[in-house]
């Protein structure tokens, strides 16, 4: 069930962003229904599908603002009815905007020009699983904890991807954005997990990418393609993902370091040695003080799980490393309280209520940037005007480097023109700092609007080359426009 963002919206409420909704002509939501029965067009529906959580919207809504609205929501429940709406859409020029358990933080979901909004939540299911190859067939609307409750109680298995909002978020939304779950390091992230996907395309032709045999070299790998292409290259209906067993065994431990970059320099040789704990954090002082009550300059939490064998040389390696980098061991203690409070939904609404503009921004370095990306990055956020707040953790890391999460959080005047002021200004510097440090602009949330006017800057020289893509598969230009900084044939970008 989807969950709609903490900050409710009375009825009336108005759009925010300039850009000109796209109508829906009668003749065509005709079409529409005769494709799939259940297009609705009332006040509810539309408002349900006008926003995500992209905490800056939720300024908004305290005015009674939503950054865009669909002309109709459509609610499919086959791949057949996504294929007829989409070929429908295609052929009257009618904006296609997929919104699934809209809990993005980039408002990728929102219909920026108006047009359809597509809701997947109904292509909702475990199709197939193939226990002896650790295969699963799911449909992409399925919700991230019936999927693994779905696996654990009928299967023995596990998929291991536990992002935050697992009970919020969808596979196809997973796949949409690049999702990373809290268990990343062993299990890697929803583009390491998936093997094939069923896509609707711009046409409403329907395809399968990737093969039913693993690491197959048939030319480039197409399911990539639409991994992270948020809704922009094709619609995606259906996927296969790689489970693994139940784990039978889980170790954890914390240690407490004299600075963040001790601890980063121990996570960093611990990987070199091929030690992959599911789970590996690193706290700086002030998100140490706040989750722990610690008073270290870095605090390093680690679970892995697994075969026993696996688990435990994973965290002996682990444990020698931190000794190494000068770690104090602090105890299980604080693993048990991460994993009781792991998914709790952060009070946003009582700090947007406040006239606190909070957000966080996830980037991704390689080892030898990411000390100075951090001290960069916190610098950067603390010296714009208005901001109470700057920190980071480290939350998901690799052989070659990591992802460092950025908190920030600002308070000023209490009216929605400064709150949208200063969070352009705190993107800016984020941004700026990652940019510079010759880091990617995000690790997971994807870009959706709010990241759209830093990507051309982000991919460089390759930015045309996903323009052309775009072009290739969306000729008419009507999968989910405005995102991703793509030009749009339906007018100016709505968040420049
Ligand atoms: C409290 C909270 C915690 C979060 N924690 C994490 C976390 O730990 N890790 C993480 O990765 N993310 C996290 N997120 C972000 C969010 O949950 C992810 O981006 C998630 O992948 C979005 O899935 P969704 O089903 O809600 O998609 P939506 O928000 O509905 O859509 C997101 C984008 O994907 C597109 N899309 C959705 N489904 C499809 C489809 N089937 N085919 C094509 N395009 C599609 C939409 O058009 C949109 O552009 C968090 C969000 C919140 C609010």
């Amino acid at each position: 069930m989807v969950t709609l963002p903490p900050v409710p919206l009375a009825s009336g409420a108005r759009r925010r962003l300039g850009a000109t909704p796209v109508e829906i002509g009668d003749r065509v939501l005709e079409r529409l229904r005769d494709a799939c029965p259940a297009v609705e067009e009332g006040e509810e529906a539309r408002l349900g599908a006008a926003r995500d959580w992209w905490p800056l919207s939720l300024h908004w809504a305290r005015e009674g603002l939503v950054p865009a609205l669909p002309g109709a929501v459509a609610r499919p429940e086959s791949t057949a009815q996504v294929a007829g709406v989409v070929a429908i859409c295609a052929k009257h020029g009618v904006p296609v905007t997929v919104v699934a358990g809209r809990s993005g933080v980039c408002g990728g979901a929102v219909p920026a020009y108006g047009g359809l909004a597509l809701d997947l939540v109904g292509l909702a299911g475990v199709e197939e699983v193939d226990v002896r190859s650790l295969l699963v067939r799911v449909a992409a609307g399925t919700f991230g904890l019936d999927l693994e409750g779905a696996l654990r109680e009928g299967h023995g298995l596990t998929l291991g991807h536990w992002p935050q909002s697992i009970q919020l978020s969808t596979v196809g939304g997973w796949l949409a954005c690049r999702s990373a779950g809290q268990y990343s390091t062993r299990y890697g992230k929803i583009e390491d997990m998936v093997t094939g996907l069923q896509v609707v395309l711009a046409s409403g032709q329907v395809v399968e990418t990737g093969g039913r045999a693993p690491r197959a070299a048939t030319g480039p790998d197409l399911n990539q393609l639409f991994v992270g292409s948020e809704g922009t290259l094709g619609v995606i209906t259906k996927a296969w993902l790689r489970a693994h067993p139940r784990p039978p065994c889980e170790r954890m431990g914390a240690w407490g370091f004299a600075a963040f970059d001790a601890g980063l320099e121990a996570c960093r040789r611990a990987l070199r040695r091929g030690a992959t704990p599911a789970v590996l954090r690193l706290y700086d002082r002030a998100e140490a003080s706040r989750h722990f009550g610690a008073e270290e300059d870095g605090v390093l939490i680690a679970l892995d799980e697994g075969d026993q064998l696996v688990v435990e040389a994973a965290m002996t390696v682990l444990a020698e490393e931190c000794r190494a980098a000068g770690g104090r061991p602090l105890g299980e203690g604080l693993v048990r309280r991460w994993l009781e409070t792991r998914n709790d939904v952060p009070p946003l609404a009582a700090l947007t209520e406040a006239g606190i503009v909070v957000d966080t921004v996830e980037v991704a370095g390689r080892w030898s940037v990411l000390a100075a990306l951090y001290h960069r990055g916190t610098e950067a956020l603390a010296s714009v005007e208005g901001t109470v707040a700057a920190s980071a953790h480290l939350s998901h890391a690799y052989l070659d480097g990591a992802c460092l999460y950025f908190t920030f959080a600002g308070q000023g005047r209490d009216d929605p023109e400064w709150a949208e002021g200063y969070y352009r200004a705190a993107w800016d510097a984020i941004m700026g700092a990652t940019l510079s440090s010759g880091a990617a602009i995000s690790h997971h949330h994807g870009i959706g609007l709010n990241r759209g006017r830093f990507l051309a800057a982000g991919l460089g020289p390759a930015f045309p080359v996903l323009v052309r893509l775009k072009e290739a598969l969306d000729p008419a230009g009507i999968l989910n426009p405005g995102k991703l900084g793509l030009p749009s044939r339906f007018g100016p970008l709505p968040w420049p």
